[in-house]
């Protein structure tokens, strides 16, 4: 619709606008039940049937085991990361985390409230822009866990793989590439993404668990009880009041992504819009530049800087971005620079755009 803008928001991030406007038909009055899902109460009939369908579909959507809880908690994946030691640390006092980027970094001081979180690898050395073969991560067989942050969304750090611990239990935060590409869920203790990325408005997060972290046999006895996997689980996911709205939109979210082809057409989109963006910072002779090592490039945020990082250039680009419709091109504040990220609600065309302006800009200055 008119008005609409192509927004690389890094999260709360673009949907795509067919679960918009779904939405918008069932906004006043839910299948005729009278009233908005703002508004009902999480016990009745109607919520709890968004709810089921809404666990199931993420279960056939993400190949879940059938023995794995799926859990959907208020709050975000920093309440995740926070939540971690206290539920899986259990009599063990260490946890290996691999830190690539800040949302590692946060998850790992996290770790040293409970316990002591070992840096199993850390390229803060490297600004973040690389992610070490496993010969040089140094892994404790006597961790609780290993945790690693699938993308960074800052930094713009992708695993293309599932890191391999060995036994120990590996813990993934996939917040800014959940529902991209197919998942080994099977290889994980427990997968936590908070949903607004790629999958929802903010408000939530959504957990893969493991039975043996299920019956809170590894949970601290200072864990809140809103914190508590074990709790989470047994009560389907409504100890308490759940963000139903959040969870309603990203049930919508869900259905229409069964009706697209699932995660497998995901991640041909996010190729597809990476690689073209990719190509064309790559073929502009270093005047764009992503400092990220080729092999760890994330597909869904792109940092990029203009000219060895000229902020005026930088900010010309931003604003004459905006004049073709292109928003929230800037870096994260605590990098500088631009950054495109290019979640499933930006569509393929609003990709297309910035190539096109990032050659527009190389003849316009040079
Ligand atoms: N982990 C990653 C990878 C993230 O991108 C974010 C949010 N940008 C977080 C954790 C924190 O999520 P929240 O703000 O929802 O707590």
């Amino acid at each position: 619709p008119q008005g609409r803008v192509y927004n690389f928001s890094a999260g709360p991030s673009a949907m795509p606008l067919e679960v918009l406007e779904e939405v918008q038909r069932e906004m006043v009055n839910y299948k005729g039940c009278g009233m908005s899902v703002m508004e009902m109460s999480h016990r009745s009939k109607e919520f709890m049937a968004i709810a089921a369908e809404a666990e199931k579909n993420l279960r056939d959507i993400f190949g879940v085991p059938s023995d794995y809880k799926v859990l959907m908690m208020q709050g975000g994946a920093t309440l995740q990361f926070s939540s971690i030691p206290l539920n899986m640390l259990g009599s063990k006092t260490k946890a290996d985390y691999l830190v690539t980027g800040q949302w590692g970094e946060k998850a790992h001081k996290e770790c040293n409230k409970y316990g002591t979180g070992q840096l199993a690898c850390n390229t803060k050395g490297t600004k973040f822009t690389t992610i070490p073969q496993k010969s040089e991560w140094k892994l404790d067989p006597e961790a609780a866990y290993v945790h690693y942050c699938a993308n960074e969304t800052v930094n713009g750090v992708e695993f293309s793989y599932t890191p391999d611990v060995d036994t120990v239990p590996l813990v993934a935060d996939m917040s800014s590439n959940f529902c991209s590409k197919p998942i080994e869920v099977s290889k994980h203790a427990f997968i936590y993404a908070g949903i607004q990325k790629n999958l929802g408005p903010a408000g939530m997060s959504v957990g893969f668990l493991r039975p043996d972290f299920a019956d809170g046999s590894k949970e601290l006895k200072i864990c809140p009880t809103y914190c508590s996997f074990k709790t989470t689980g047994d009560n389907g996911s409504m100890y308490n009041t759940p963000a139903c709205f959040t969870m309603y939109v990203m049930g919508e979210y869900l259905k229409y992504t069964k009706k697209l082809g699932g995660l497998a057409y995901w991640a041909e989109q996010s190729d597809k819009k990476s690689g073209l963006l990719y190509g064309a910072i790559d073929g502009s002779n270093g005047f764009y530049n992503c400092p990220v090592e080729k092999t760890a490039r994330s597909r869904m945020n792109v940092p990029f800087t203009i000219n060895g990082g000229d902020e005026a250039l930088e900010k010309k680009f931003l604003d004459e971005a905006k004049k073709h419709k292109l928003y929230t091109l800037a870096g994260h504040r605590s990098v500088g620079g631009c950054r495109a990220s290019l979640y499933n609600g930006l569509p393929l065309e609003g990709a297309v755009l910035v190539p096109v302006l990032i050659v527009a800009g190389i003849s316009l200055v040079l």
